[in-house]
């Protein structure tokens, strides 16, 4: 006997003739969300009522939920604070603090030597810009 010839549990499958819901599952290629809503929905009168309406509801706020927050947006927010990181930490690095004097704290740029008063490397950084070392004429 094929598989769609019988139904365990009931015939609220059966009941609308050779076509089952596993193949129009298998027809559309509906993923397993996908599967338990249309399934639900289908089957809710002959079956689980209003309850299976619910269920697909479910599913489908389950299904809302996965989609909006895709796999990568951890990954993603990760690599960003990664690079920011970085940023940061070669804005710090490019720094060196030389102490306060009369009340400013001053930091000279490694590259050019620049003194910047600033409260700390990312404001000296903000103030000084990127560098671009003055090129000394014997470098020509
Ligand atoms: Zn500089």
């Amino acid at each position: 006997m094929a598989a769609n010839e019988m139904q365990v549990g009931g015939n609220h499958y059966m009941k609308h003739g050779k076509l089952q819901h596993w193949d129009v599952v298998r027809h559309f290629s509906l993923d397993y969300f996908q599967g338990q809503i249309t399934k639900y929905v289908f089957r809710w009168r002959d079956k689980g009522g209003i309850q299976d309406l619910e269920k697909a509801k479910h599913y489908l706020d389950k299904y809302i939920e996965i989609n909006q927050t895709p796999a990568d947006t951890e990954e993603t927010t990760l690599a960003v604070m990664s690079i920011w990181y970085d940023r940061m930490k070669s804005i710090q690095d490019s720094f060196v603090w030389e102490g306060s004097k009369e009340g400013l704290v001053m930091f000279t740029c490694k590259m050019c030597c620049e003194k910047v008063h600033a409260v700390n490397p990312i404001e000296a950084y903000i103030q000084h810009g990127d560098c671009k070392p003055k090129v000394s004429p014997d470098n020509n």
